[in-house]
């Protein structure tokens, strides 16, 4: 399945569970199943993992049920990220010298 179909997909079911009143479902990493934090930070990788610091695109999450065990993880990794977005993500995504600015 190609990524624009994928998302699509996604797009619908995000769609039809709102209208039955489900709240959607979290964004969890493919290789370490930490709740993954949503950013803008990088072109073409719009999920960063706090967890194992690898960075996804938008189709690439696996979409997990909510509990409230996940949802204090995800605020714990955000806290984190806010506070000093580090690490292997950064490293190995930007160029020596940052993005030009
Ligand atoms: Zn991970």
């Amino acid at each position: 399945m190609s990524d624009e179909i994928k998302a699509f997909v996604m797009v619908l079911a995000a769609i039809a569970r709102k209208q039955q009143g489900k709240p959607a479902p979290m964004a969890t990493c493919p290789n370490c199943r930490e709740p993954l934090i949503g950013t803008l930070r990088f072109r073409g990788k719009e999920f960063v993992c706090v967890g194992c610091g690898r960075l996804w695109g938008f189709v690439d999450p696996i979409p997990t049920e909510s509990t409230p065990e996940l949802e204090a993880r995800y605020r714990e990794l955000k806290a984190k990220w806010d506070k000093e977005p580090t690490g292997a993500a950064l490293a190995a995504s930007e160029p020596p010298g940052g993005e030009g600015t």
